[in-house]
């Protein structure tokens, strides 16, 4: 069977990085989790303080130091992806709600971009890949052949993120999960390089009212479709 390129991209946890592991799983694809790029960026500027509540991010400093920033990923024993920043483990670290508040200003800087879509593109040479983000399908991989919008509404995608970070013991606050999704929901779409957006020929997964298995079988179609002949 042909082997593709499929990116699934879409808002702040409407849960396209769940549906991408499994799709990636169920077909035996690599799964390459973008925004844990980002994340793992923001981390590195907030360790380095390169971020302040006055000015924002010391976007020239960070951009400086793009060379020094190693983002790599590693299988954890629980078969579970993990984020690896110039070789440390930081995939609880760049979860929390610290990097969830500057990675969307982190994200608009162009250099930043241009860092880890090259690299992004690069993790898909050889196709078989799930790469979900933002811009997958409009600029990461234009030219892949399947291509999924995931919408859902704020309220649902927040309940949802709140849920996951108790389950995860992290202490939080809906209303703060909230409007931390709709402020990245905004950067996100506003930004001026490669904002969110659908792609032409994506399809779109709402998922308000589905469950896991209905999203995984509308995948699984589409894959099958995308591959046969
Ligand atoms: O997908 P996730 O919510 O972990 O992404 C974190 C942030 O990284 C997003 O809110 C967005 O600002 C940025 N991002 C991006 N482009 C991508 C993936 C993520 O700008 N392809």
């Amino acid at each position: 069977m042909k082997k593709i390129t499929i990116a699934i991209d879409g808002y702040s946890s409407s849960g396209k990085s769940t549906m991408a592991k499994q799709l990636a799983k169920k077909i035996g694809y690599v799964y390459v989790d973008s925004g844990a790029m980002y994340r793992a960026t923001t981390l590195y500027a907030l360790r380095h303080g390169m971020t302040s509540r006055e000015t924002g991010v010391d976007t020239a400093a960070l951009v400086a130091a793009l060379p020094d920033i190693h983002i790599s990923f590693t299988l954890a024993p629980d078969e579970t992806q993990h984020t690896l920043l110039n070789g440390e483990d930081v995939e609880k670290e760049i979860r929390g709600m610290e990097v969830s508040g500057w990675v969307s200003p982190v994200a608009v800087i162009p250099e930043v971009r241009h860092y880890l879509v090259k690299l992004q593109q690069s993790y898909g040479n050889d196709k078989g890949i799930v790469m979900d983000g933002r811009d997958i399908g409009t600029t990461v991989f234009p030219d892949a052949e399947m291509k999924v919008f995931v919408q859902a509404s704020p309220e649902v995608r927040a309940r949802r993120r709140y849920e996951e970070l108790i389950e995860k013991g992290t202490p939080s606050d809906y209303d703060a999960v909230l409007a931390n999704i709709k402020e990245r929901d905004h950067i996100d779409t506003t930004r001026k390089e490669s904002p969110l957006r659908k792609a032409e020929d994506a399809f779109v997964l709402d998922n308000d009212n589905l469950s896991r298995e209905e999203q995984m079988e509308v995948l699984v179609k589409l894959f099958d479709e995308k591959t046969r002949g």
